[in-house]
């Protein structure tokens, strides 16, 4: 009898600690980088025309992953979905971009919004909130006879950073602040997405310790280490040098003339107060807003190294009570 006990238990014994660490250490889906970009970036999707029922595809498709992750809804009416009327009226540009695409152009952008909630109940109204941009161009004057502008890189490729942050860390052991995974829609027109989350968001603005935006972070940039990605306005606080040290592959913006720091979303949020800043490793390349800017030419074992290099720093930073801050003359 003791015998049998012995065997039974130590025939169990590498399943019980296999378990055991995996639900401390959550792991990082490689072959979802792909995945997520096969379909974000595909022909199907057109683009994902900003406000267009492309953006609502691409968005939709965010949510239903999101549930799947088991994420609080953090959209309207319990959903993941965040209607966002565009302002009315709408500038004469953007009126006759949205009339090139649709039957009645919409009045509306979608944002995705979920949430994982924080398990301490002294730090969990604390918030980091991850983002990207899940609109792009859409359908437009071809190129080589190349029409859908499907910005694999700009911004599927943040897109599927934030997805594959929140697949991760929606396993294991919760973190003690809550994070926030939300896409915006139509940053391309004008921001309309992000400035309808910043008047609805899901938690109060100043519980908000930090905003990683991911754009464009598709290709290695070689102005930096091979495997490193950039922050814009690194020198703006202390977020990107902290994250550094806790393993985030990030180094300082070095095209700072191009004045990357105000030309995304966090800039909108850094206008309020939050340290908000940009992750990329945009090399200038010619592809940037043309129909070229395609799944072949991303580095997927680059974005897998750079993705997952986030992990750690980001669990870190959920679970620690330390606060970003300003620098000197760094708050915009
Ligand atoms: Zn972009």
């Amino acid at each position: 009898m003791r015998y049998r006990f012995w065997l039974v238990f130590l025939v169990f014994l590498p399943a019980i600690f296999c378990r055991a660490s995996w639900a401390e250490e959550p792991r990082f889906c490689e072959p979802c980088v792909r995945a997520d970009e096969d379909f974000l970036a595909s022909d199907v999707l057109r683009g994902r025309g900003s406000a267009t029922r492309d953006e609502h595809l691409a968005a939709t498709f965010v949510a239903s992953l999101f549930e799947g992750f088991g994420l609080e809804p953090g959209g309207d009416h319990g959903s993941f979905l965040q209607k966002a009327p565009l302002p009315n009226p709408l500038p004469d540009r953007v009126q006759r971009h949205l009339a090139s695409f649709e039957n009645v152009p919409r009045t509306e952008t979608w944002n995705v919004v979920g949430i994982l909630r924080g398990s301490d109940t002294k730090t969990r109204q604390d918030a980091i909130l991850l983002t990207a941009h899940l609109d792009h161009l859409g359908v437009g004057q071809p190129v080589n006879g190349d029409s859908i502008y499907n910005g694999a890189d700009d911004d599927a490729s943040g897109t599927t950073a934030v997805i594959e942050l929140a697949r991760v860390l929606s396993q294991g052991k919760r973190p003690k602040r809550t994070v926030l995974f939300v896409l915006f829609g139509s940053e391309e027109l004008g921001g309309f997405g992000n400035r309808y989350f910043l008047d609805h968001p899901p938690v109060p603005l100043d519980h908000i310790v930090a905003n990683l935006e991911f754009e464009m972070i598709g290709r290695p940039d070689p102005a930096v280490r091979a495997g490193h990605f950039w922050l814009t306005g690194y020198e703006r606080s202390d977020l990107g040098p902290e994250l550094a040290k806790h393993g985030a592959h990030l180094v300082a913006d070095p095209h700072p003339e191009q004045k990357f720091f105000q030309r995304s979303d966090n800039y909108a949020l850094a206008k309020r107060g939050i340290i908000a800043q940009t992750v990329s490793s945009f090399n200038l390349h010619k592809d940037y807003h043309r129909p070229s800017d395609e799944i072949s030419k991303l580095d997927f074992a680059y974005m897998t190294t750079v993705i997952s290099s986030m992990v750690k720093p980001v669990l870190w930073l959920a679970n620690t009570e330390w606060k970003p801050k300003w620098n000197p003359g760094g708050k915009p």
